[in-house]
């Protein structure tokens, strides 16, 4: 039998996993970390329970696939509720808007701001899900390891339907002039590491993602998704390893042949890395079997770090839905202040989550889970100053906007930023999720999923194709089973 060692516990990980083990081979997983899940950690305290990395469920579609590889569903691995508005986004002054999960809702506000411009956004959904049917379907799945992949004529003229080479900003631009439309219909990229100014309009199916299939919370929280995956991977006899790290790649002859880890040398006859790309190439990698150089990686488009602050508050906190957008200030000016001119930022967007409006397992009764999102530039000095500053400006909007004082009711309090990225999941610069999906990023032209050098060496995750987020990390981890087996066929 042959053996696969696969680097990392994250969505990719579990998902190459299970899929290798499925089909035979002897799979073990390495976590550096006491608990598996990657990024979708969990953190209890005081009865409340926080989600510490993804909080949207969008793309339900993956799931469903993913789940029936191995003969099961989501719904019997977790209970999935469809939100409704799927989310608040909150304008400035004194303007808000609900998103409804109901379209023909959504035509009636968008036409009600800015007459005509409901029927645009029917066509433009319209092809957005053309745009989703042929992205995911296709583009998205591609490996991308070698141009051969894109021969196809059909996939040239797809692309050029897919408007690969405009930007989402321009393409929105048409659709509508409203500035709170335009950050509704922008706002789905920001989940693909970049702005709407340089993510390919292709990405509008995003848009299909967000107004059309909707947002779902799995109760619980994200970490029910996880743990799912985790009952999977056992049915398939994926063996785990905590407290694992893995401090080298051993490689011989162009071959990989095996991991190092505190306890010893473990053999493998394939290694699957799904932990953070650089971390992997830079330090557990001989440099004569990297693909890319130190410098390469600095001139990488990162998705931004964030400022994670989490808040068990006593009592109730009102005009907040479970998803909440704070677009009150300016989008170019943060924009900037993370890709252009790098600092912490003066009037930051914020993200709020507050899944017990949803879900009373997720705090104790009558109380209420908050967990607030500023997004930053990477690589940026991290210090205690910098994060109660922002904390001090992001309350100062909450409390205004909701017309509650939440500072003196909170009773657990916990911040979260570059530096424990770095610590928990070698981060580099301390990312929140992967590189950016601008052009110059995006398919063939993503970090490779098999190391040039090392044929047996793959990659999976949101560094590599196809990109950030959840679903793609679960498409990536399957992609990179697929190589693997192809490696394997082709011996
Ligand atoms: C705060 C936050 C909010 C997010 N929100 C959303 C959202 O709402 N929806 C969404 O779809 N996506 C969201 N994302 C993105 C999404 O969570 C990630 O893209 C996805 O979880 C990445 O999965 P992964 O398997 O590629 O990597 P990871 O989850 O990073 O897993 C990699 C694993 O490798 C381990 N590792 C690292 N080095 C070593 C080593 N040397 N040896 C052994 N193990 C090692 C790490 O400890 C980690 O467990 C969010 C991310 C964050 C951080």
């Amino acid at each position: 039998m042959k053996r696969v060692a696969v680097i990392g516990s994250g969505f990719a990980g579990i998902a190459a996993a299970s899929c290798l083990a499925r089909r035979g081979y002897d799979v073990t997983v390495y976590e550096k970390n006491a608990t598996l899940g990657g990024r979708a950690q969990l953190w209890e305290k005081d009865g409340f329970r926080f989600d510490l990395g993804p909080s949207w469920y969008w793309m339900p579609d993956v799931f469903e696939e993913y789940f029936a590889r191995f003969g099961t569903t989501p719904g019997h691995q977790y209970t999935l509720k469809r939100l409704d508005p799927s989310y608040r986004v909150f304008l400035p002054g004194t303007d808000s808007i609900d998103v409804p999960a109901r379209l023909s809702e959504l035509v009636k506000i968008f036409e009600a701001r800015e007459p005509g411009s409901g029927k645009r956004l029917q066509a433009f959904l319209k092809e957005a899900a053309y745009t989703y049917k042929v992205g995911m379907g296709e583009y998205v799945r591609k490996p991308s390891v070698s141009l051969a992949e894109y021969a196809d004529p059909k996939l040239a003229i797809d692309g050029l339907r897919l408007r690969m080479f405009s930007s989402m900003r321009s393409r929105v631009a048409k659709v509508v002039k409203d500035d709170a439309l335009r950050q509704i219909l922008e706002f789905p990229v920001l989940f693909l590491g970049g702005t709407a100014r340089e993510i390919p309009a292709m990405y509008s199916l995003m848009n299909h993602a967000d107004l059309v299939l909707g947002t779902w919370y799995p109760q619980g929280g994200m970490r029910t998704v996880v743990d799912g995956m985790l009952r999977v991977a056992e049915t398939q006899g994926v063996t785990f390893k905590t407290k694992a790290a893995i401090h080298e790649i051993r490689i011989d002859k162009a071959r990989a042949n095996g991991v190092l880890t505190d306890a010893g040398f473990e053999a493998a006859d394939a290694v699957v890395a799904a932990a953070d790309y650089r971390h992997v190439e830079q330090y557990l990698v001989d440099a004569k079997w990297r693909t890319y150089h130190r410098d390469w990686w600095d001139k990488q488009v990162l998705s931004p770090s964030s400022l994670l602050v989490f808040l068990g508050v006593r009592g109730r906190v009102g005009g907040l839905e479970h998803h909440n957008l704070f677009f009150d200030e300016g989008l170019d000016q943060h924009a900037d202040q993370i890709y252009v001119t790098p600092q912490w930022p003066d009037k930051p967007l914020f993200y709020a989550c507050v899944p017990s409006k949803s879900d009373d397992t997720v705090a104790p009764e009558g109380d209420e889970n908050i967990f607030l999102l500023v997004p930053l530039a990477p690589g940026m000095e991290d210090t205690d100053e910098q994060r109660e500053r922002i904390f001090d400006i992001i309350m100062d909007r909450l409390e205004q906007r909701t017309g509650e004082s939440i500072r003196d009711r909170i009773v657990v309090k916990r911040t979260y930023a570059h530096k424990d990225f770095i610590n928990d999941y070698n981060s580099f610069k301390g990312n929140a999720y992967g590189l950016a999906n601008v052009l110059k990023q995006t398919a063939i032209f993503k970090p490779r999923m098999v190391a040039k050098k090392v044929p047996n060496l793959f990659f999976a995750g949101q560094m590599t194709v196809p990109g950030p987020g959840v679903p793609p990390s679960l498409l990536s981890g399957q992609m990179a089973a697929d190589l693997v087996e192809q490696y394997f066929a082709k011996r």
